[in-house]
């Protein structure tokens, strides 16, 4: 069955017109406001970073017991269990990170701490080694 649907000119042209009238007292109504947005990078000070927003992750090594709850519950394999002369301790690899902030909740001793800090790149690799 074909169905076949038309529209005439006015029914078009009076869509357009209201659709241009919206536009312009949209942009009537923005164009004496305050800038929503910053140029980033330019002005990175000015970037709002709400409260609780998971950013780079801090790792206070002295204060771990080497519990290896963290490495547990990390679903994207960023951590790395090694031992050293304090025992087993987290590596944390930031390339692998989707800051789901799970590690930072089950660790029983608060040495795990996301950030508010947005910006985690770099062109080694290694930087984004946290241990
Ligand atoms: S924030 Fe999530 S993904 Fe990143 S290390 Fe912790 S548990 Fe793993
Ligand atoms: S959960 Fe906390 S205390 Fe346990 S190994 Fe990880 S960082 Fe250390």
């Amino acid at each position: 069955m074909e169905i076949s649907i038309t529209f005439s000119y006015n029914t078009v042209f009076d869509c357009e017109v209201d659709d241009i009238m919206s536009m312009l007292s949209e942009l009537l109504r923005n164009l004496f406001k305050k800038r929503a947005t910053v140029l980033y990078p330019e002005e990175r000070d000015k970037v709002h970073v709400p409260e609780g927003y998971r950013g780079k992750l801090e790792f206070y090594r002295e204060k771990c017991i080497g519990c290896t709850l963290c490495y547990q519950v990390c679903p994207s394999y960023t951590i790395e269990i090694v031992v050293d002369e304090k025992g087993k301790r987290p590596v944390f690899n930031l390339a692998r990170c989707t800051y789901c902030g799970q590690c930072e909740d089950i660790c029983p001793t608060k040495s795990i701490h996301l950030t508010k800090q947005f910006e985690v790149i770099s062109l080694d690799k290694k930087d984004l080694v946290v241990k």
